[in-house]
């Protein structure tokens, strides 16, 4: 106390200075020595409790009157400011009310608190995760069933090999954004008719990063990311989608870099599995179709079915009715994720035979003699079979 400077001195203004004035040179001196920018710093740490102790008497008329008159003597030796956090003190006391005052500077740099390093500034320069990139891959129905692995090309932010990341050119250093003061945001305050209102944004000099490069990497222009057209190696599980016309793969850590030491984001690759001409499904079951003469459908046969890899034996009992559905055992996808497999589910087609012969004729004239009455069993079991592959195809 002993050597206590003149609050107008402190302030750097004149005595009658006006209201705006006295604010305006505070937010000056305030933001210049606000411990969130001096960090470590004691000279500044007294410069802004006395900056404050300042303020709080010039900026109240009351208290300026008096000061203005009896000097310190007029004014409360103890009214100082308290500095810390919560030091506050008698502050509102007085300020409370009049132009300025606790609520003002107390807009003016909340979040952190006076102390410095409040929970926002000190964790927003983390590390952040990379973005997620989404791409569509089209594969073809067989490779969907039996798996595969393809190739992608993939063009997307990498970190920049010639500055690792950093933006700075090799061998030149970066230094705490004078912007920010390193917290990689700015708040502004804003006078309405509401009061003051504080807002928080990224700060735009170091794009967030609280650091500002010298030399700015020539590759990469001082991002720290390049362009890149990488080739991936994609591992199509057999099985895949379950019979979903897109389902989605995900390579994890294959998206945009990290920022910060953060983790990079994810690769999410979402299939387009093309129809195949002859065979569709549901789950792991397959399903397809088989035409029958009606020789065969009445005196049953063993018949091969061009499979999407391999023939398939299929028996046809004696007596098939048409569009009875034949279940194939394990015929069906074998299901890499789940390890079960599926069945495969043919429905019979049967083809009435046209350009018959005389003879053919006669003979089935002799076959239908008497005629054949029975009518197909309207069973509901059949039926349901046999709608359910319909609305497959459908
Ligand atoms: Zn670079
Ligand atoms: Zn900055």
């Amino acid at each position: 106390m002993a050597d206590k400077r003149d609050y107008y001195e402190v302030l750097g203004i004149q005595k009658g200075a006006s209201e705006d004035e006295i604010k305006s040179a505070f937010r000056k001196m305030a933001m210049k020595y606000h411990p969130d920018r001096n960090p470590d710093n004691k000279e500044a740490e007294e410069k802004f409790k006395e900056v404050n102790e300042a303020y709080s008497i010039l900026s109240d008329p009351d208290k300026k009157a008096k000061y203005d008159r009896f000097g310190f003597a007029g004014v409360d030796p103890n009214a100082g400011f308290g500095g810390g956090g919560e030091g506050f003190g008698g502050f509102g006391g007085f300020g409370g009310q009049g132009f300025g005052g606790f609520e003002d500077i107390f807009n003016m740099f909340t979040g952190g608190g006076f102390g410095g390093g409040g929970a926002y500034s000190s964790n927003y320069n983390g590390p952040v995760e990379g973005a997620d990139i989404q791409q569509r891959m089209d594969i073809s129905f067989e490779e969907a069933v039996f798996g595969a692995k393809k190739k992608i090309k993939l063009t997307k932010n990498v970190e920049c090999a010639s500055c690792h990341g950093k933006g700075a050119k090799d061998g030149t250093s970066m230094h705490t954004c004078p912007s920010c003061g390193g917290r990689g945001q700015v708040e502004t305050v804003q006078q309405t008719i509401l009061g003051s209102m504080r807002s928080v944004r990224t700060c735009s000099t170091c794009r967030g990063t609280g650091q500002v490069i010298d030399t700015p990497c020539p590759t990469c222009k001082g991002t720290g990311k390049v362009r890149k057209t990488v080739e991936l190696t994609v591992d199509i599980p057999a099985g895949v989608g379950g019979g979903q016309n897109s389902p989605v793969l995900t390579l994890r850590g294959q998206g945009e870099p990290g920022r910060n030491g953060g983790a990079p984001g994810d690769l999410y690759i979402v299939l387009n599995i093309k129809p195949h001409s002859t065979f569709g499904r549901k789950g792991d079951d397959l399903y397809t179709t088989l035409s029958i003469n009606f020789t065969q459908a009445a005196l049953g046969d063993e018949v091969s079915i061009k499979g999407l890899r391999e023939n398939i034996s299929c028996k046809i009992p004696a007596g098939t009715q048409p569009d009875t559905t034949l279940r194939l055992r394990g015929k069906g996808v074998k299901n890499s994720r789940t390890g079960r497999t599926g069945d495969m589910y043919v429905q019979v087609k049967l083809v009435v035979p046209t350009n018959l012969t005389e003879g053919q004729k006669d003979l089935l004239r002799a076959f239908g003699d008497p005629p054949v009455n029975e009518q197909p069993s309207a069973s509901s079991k059949k039926k349901s079979w046999s709608d359910k592959v319909k609305d497959f195809f459908d």
